[in-house]
């Protein structure tokens, strides 16, 4: 529990707001109840109720996308229905409303739910008690939206960037290895739930070692780099290249099974034994090959490919070794 407050900034803010909810709207709810106030204390119950199941509905699915959206509707109209029944006193619940919609849903959506609050706030009208009012309340509420979009869009951008840069790897521009397990999960989760067969395949320079001795690291550089240019320009969109760590790489074949697994390797194999060059000459590479079993999780996956590169490097070196599972499903085709 502790660990998804602390990794899902959405999910935190809705039990935030839930919390918040329950401890500031109860006591107002009862407040009303008790000074005879039945349709005030009905909303404040509603407005209650209506964040309660949505926190929990974020809790039990993960969805915080739909329950933010929904939450930030509800504590706006919520705002919206307090002002139009208590006047000048419920007014001022509008502004923690317009500024939690930046919180809960896209700054766009934000914006909008917002002004349509507002819009409906003014159209009722008996919130203000004169026209001046009502157009200083509207102008203050619109100037706070504006400010909290620009902030809202501005820390969008930057979590883009933290998080293209937490998931990239500067030299090849590939995905990283923390990429790359999120990936593996998904396919696993893809096979078990709609039968997706996928294939790993861990790649590793041969004596990559050597280039960087005789030739320096920087001649090492531009034979990673090549090597990715290469894999990326002889596999298919939907397949996904990592790099491991260091000349290792990983690359992920989605909807690829035992009969179409040979073609597509010989091919990258021909590619690369034709065109994959450092300055001392031809640069080869072995291949640890696993097809995704329905007994695998991400780990054991990449462990049975590592197995089988452990074999190849042994046996070797400049050729594919499948793990056994996945050379028995190339035989049975
Ligand atoms: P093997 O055929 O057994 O795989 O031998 P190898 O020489 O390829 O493997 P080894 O593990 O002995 O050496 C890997 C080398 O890769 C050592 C390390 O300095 C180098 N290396 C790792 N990352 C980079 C990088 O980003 N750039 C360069 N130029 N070299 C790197
Ligand atoms: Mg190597
Ligand atoms: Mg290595």
């Amino acid at each position: 529990m502790v660990y998804r407050l602390r990794n899902n900034f959405r999910l935190s803010i809705i039990s935030l707001l839930g919390a918040c909810a329950v401890v500031g709207i109860t006591p107002f709810a009862v407040y009303r109840f008790c000074q005879g106030a039945l349709l005030a204390g009905l909303v404040d119950t509603s407005i209650l109720a209506g964040i309660c199941l949505t926190v929990v509905y974020a809790w039990r699915t993960g969805d915080t996308q739909r329950s933010g959206f929904v939450l930030a509707l509800v504590a706006c109209a919520g705002a919206v229905a307090v002002a139009t029944l208590m006047g000048e006193t419920g007014l001022f619940w509008l502004f923690p409303a317009l500024i939690t919609s930046f919180f809960l849903t896209s700054a766009s959506v934000a914006v909008g739910i917002n002004l349509l609050g507002l819009a409906v706030l003014m159209l009722h009208g008996a919130a203000f008690v004169s026209l001046e009012q009502m157009w200083s309340f509207a102008t203050t509420a619109v100037v706070v939206s504006c400010c909290a979009y620009v902030f809202a869009l501005r820390n969008d951008n930057q979590r883009q960037r933290l998080e293209q840069l937490a998931s990239l790897d500067p030299l090849t521009g590939v995905k990283n290895r923390r990429a790359m397990d999120q990936e593996l999960k998904a396919a696993v989760s893809a096979r078990a739930r709609n039968g997706v067969s996928s294939a790993l395949v861990l790649m590793d320079l041969d004596h990559f070692k050597r280039i960087n001795d005789e030739f320096g690291h920087s001649a090492g550089d531009d034979v990673l780099v090549e090597f990715v240019g290469l894999l990326q320009a002889n596999t298919r969109c939907s397949d996904q290249l990592f790099r491991y760590g260091g000349e290792e790489f990983v690359l992920l074949l989605p909807g690829v099974d035992g009969e179409g697994l040979p073609a597509v390797m010989d091919n990258l194999q021909r590619c690369l034994r034709r065109s994959l060059k450092s300055p001392g000459g031809p640069v080869t590479v072995s291949y640890g090959i696993a097809l995704l079993q329905a007994h695998d999780d991400a780990s054991r996956w990449l462990d049975r490919a590592d197995e089988a590169l452990y074999q190849a490097k042994a046996d070797g070196r400049d050729r594919m070794v499948c793990a056994p599972a996945t050379a028995q499903a190339l035989m049975a085709d």
